[in-house]
């Protein structure tokens, strides 16, 4: 499984995250849409107004990444199939958008070299999670999909825990309510923010070396100016929900 496979290749896709999901008005989305139906901003497979979603009221199109989800099942899964099989594609989208964003997840943790003494294990779930993904429709449809999270999280905070080890005094705000909390400039290096509420936070300056941002939400964080360097399970997407530099 190549780093390319596990990014969204919209070129080799369908346009399913395009159709499967239901917007409701707001400031993520300028139309109401309900699933399953095409975004009315599709062309074939193309979206007309890629190069302007923010400035048309897309944003959330501009923070959603399918982890390679929809071009494996394009490609892989419905491999072959005529356009006929599209429903049953939206109907795994979800299902595989987990399977890679897991994967994804591994990848980052096999990167870090603190974490070397798990790295068979890893490389093991990985390799598992990813024989799952290429099961077939049905088998994807049966999977248990909490269980595979159950099985992998612990492996991922393993990791994390020793690539955070040598800072000291790093805080744990794992699953806090931080919105809209104000931290510029704090000393947060090495800080769990796992799972955290970081809505609207205030992180300007902020030293944030080597925090972990598994799942956190990051909407509106402002960013700017803050240290990221080797900061663990920051996804291309919660990068672009926050407010950075180049945005
Ligand atoms: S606005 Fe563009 S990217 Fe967003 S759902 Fe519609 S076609 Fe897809």
């Amino acid at each position: 499984m190549s780093e390319r496979e596990l990014h969204a290749d919209c070129s080799r896709c369908e346009a399913l995250c395009c159709v499967a999901p239901a917007f409701a008005k707001s400031s993520d989305f300028a139309i109401n849409k309900p699933a399953g139906t095409p975004c009315r901003n599709l062309s074939g497979n193309r979206c007309t107004i890629h190069e302007r979603l923010d400035a048309s009221g897309f944003h959330g199109c501009v923070v959603f990444d399918c982890f390679g989800a929809g071009q494996r099942l394009t490609q892989e899964t419905f491999g072959g199939s005529d356009r006929s099989a599209k429903p049953e594609m939206l109907e795994l989208l979800p299902i595989m958008r987990q399977l890679h964003e897991l994967m994804w997840l591994l990848t980052e943790a096999l990167r870090l070299d603190e974490a070397h003494s798990v790295h068979g294990k890893l490389r093991d779930a990985l390799a598992s999670i990813d024989h799952l993904a290429a099961g077939s429709p049905a088998d994807l449809r049966a999977l248990d999909l909490d269980a595979q999270r159950r099985r992998v999280n612990p492996l991922l905070q393993r990791a994390s825990e020793l690539a955070r080890a040598g800072i000291k005094g790093r805080q744990d705000h794992r699953g806090a309510q931080l919105i809209g909390r104000k931290m510029r400039g704090a000393d947060l290096r090495g800080a769990s923010f796992r799972g955290a509420l970081l809505i609207g936070a205030d992180l300007r300056d902020a030293d944030l070396r080597r925090a972990d941002f598994t799942g956190a939400d990051l909407r509106g964080a402002d960013l700017r100016g803050a240290d990221l360097t080797g900061v663990l399970f920051l996804t291309e997407s919660q990068r672009r929900a926050a407010v950075t530099s180049s945005r």
